[in-house]
């Protein structure tokens, strides 16, 4: 599988974040299965409604930013959708409420 979403991040996140119950919703499967673009469509969807909820959102989209990662739902955003907003080429950030 992908490395989970909490993989490289600070303990003090890790420990409070919601994802951390089912890492894999926010990673997604193996690079090697090809997952359907319905289904992912739907696993993403859901990962950004528990971003929505989860206590450590504003940090984790901080460390988002700064980590630029490759793959992932990070802070209710997919990684392309962390790499518009790192290059600042969104028009703002988003608010949990908005990711979802
Ligand atoms: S905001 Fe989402 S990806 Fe970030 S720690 Fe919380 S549940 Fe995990």
């Amino acid at each position: 599988m992908l490395a989970s979403v909490t993989e490289g991040m600070p303990r003090h996140l890790v420990e409070r974040a919601a994802c951390r119950l089912d890492p894999d919703l926010h990673a997604g499967p193996d690079v090697f299965t090809n997952e359907p673009a319905d289904a992912k469509a739907a696993r993403e969807q859901v990962a950004r409604e528990v971003c929505a909820e989860c206590p450590v959102w504003a940090s984790c989209l901080f460390y988002a930013l700064d980590a630029r990662p490759e793959s992932g739902v990070w802070a209710g955003l997919t990684s392309d959708e962390i790499a518009t907003f790192a290059g600042g080429q969104g028009s703002s950030t988003p608010t949990p409420r908005e990711a979802a």
